[in-house]
């Protein structure tokens, strides 16, 4: 038997097909409300279930910290387009792990992408991260090592203090990838946020002692590792002693992420946590001195 289309059900279709191709970003609500208008920077924690891939934005300059995983590639590249993102001028990998550089060759063929930052640390179990490493070996006009000490520009006004890793002292052994994460503060007038990637406590622990509270201290902090356990150890997120803690985290029956612990010790130092697994995009527009903070779920 034909199924018989009435004119309203194909209304309703073209509405969809135009609201999709129009690209509509729409975020639900505004969880937290500092400062109403003015803001020219905005920071998108993209919810990508468990991984990382955060959209930065200040004007007409674009950076992506992370591209999520190989099974969430198309995805994040159609967040981009949604938000009309064609370049992308800084792309940063933290570290070799499959939920940060599962993207990047989708982000890398579909939009014009400037410079790459990333650790030089390869996963000897990715054939991702083996590629990449030599495709960026022959590329040196492009491809950037990160190191600590450096300073990283997305624009005039705002950028990235490298903290970690030291090229000459990476971290060795079981969780090598993760402790070489690269971290990050960054900077916007008064605004801080920290970048974390997936470290563990030991990198913590040693950032602390090398750089100690008045340089961690952040207004916002990327908490590592999607809120596991090997992570956030009570000295570190004291130092920081930031107001928001956001986690990039999903799947809870699988990682069982944020770890209750983790948030019990942010919950007990006054954090104010917002999850991706409960409120899906998160944006966070500051302006040099407040922000606002929007969810899309
Ligand atoms: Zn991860």
């Amino acid at each position: 038997m034909r199924k018989k289309f009435n004119s309203s059900t194909i209304l309703a279709t073209i509405l969809v097909i135009c609201f999709l191709m129009v690209g509509q970003v729409t975020f639900a609500a505004e969880l937290i409300n500092k400062v109403p208008v003015g803001a020219d920077l905005s920071i998108e924690l993209l919810d990508v279930e468990h991984g990382d891939a955060i959209l930065i934005r200040k004007g007409a300059k674009t950076m992506m910290v992370d591209t999520g995983d190989p099974n969430h590639r198309f995805l994040v590249a159609n967040k981009l387009r949604a938000r009309g993102v064609k370049t992308i001028d800084i792309l940063l990998l933290t570290h070799h792990h499959s939920d940060h550089i599962g993207g990047v060759y989708t982000l890398l063929n579909d939009f014009k992408v400037g410079k790459i930052y990333e650790n030089g640390v390869e996963n000897p179990n990715s054939k991702t991260s083996a590629n990449l490493i030599k495709k960026l070996k022959n590329d040196s006009k492009n491809h950037i090592l990160v190191n600590a000490g450096m300073k990283i520009h997305l624009d005039n006004d705002i950028y990235f203090q490298v903290l970690s890793p030291d090229q000459k002292e990476l971290f060795t052994g079981k969780n090598f990838l993760n402790n070489n994460s690269i971290v990050m503060k960054m900077q916007y007038k008064d605004f801080s946020m920290l970048f974390t990637g997936d470290m563990q406590a030991a990198t913590e622990d040693k950032v602390l002692q090398t750089y100690g509270a008045a340089t961690l201290k952040s207004d916002v902090l990327k908490v590592a590792h999607h809120g596991s356990r090997t992570s956030s150890i009570y000295p570190f997120i004291k130092a920081v002693d930031g107001k928001i803690a956001t986690i990039s985290c999903g799947e809870p029956e699988k990682y069982n992420h944020p770890n209750k612990n983790v948030v019990g010790r942010l919950n007990h130092l006054g954090y104010e946590i917002i999850t991706t697994l409960e409120h899906g995009d998160i944006k966070i527009e500051p302006n040099g001195q407040e922000y606002s903070v929007y969810n899309s779920k």
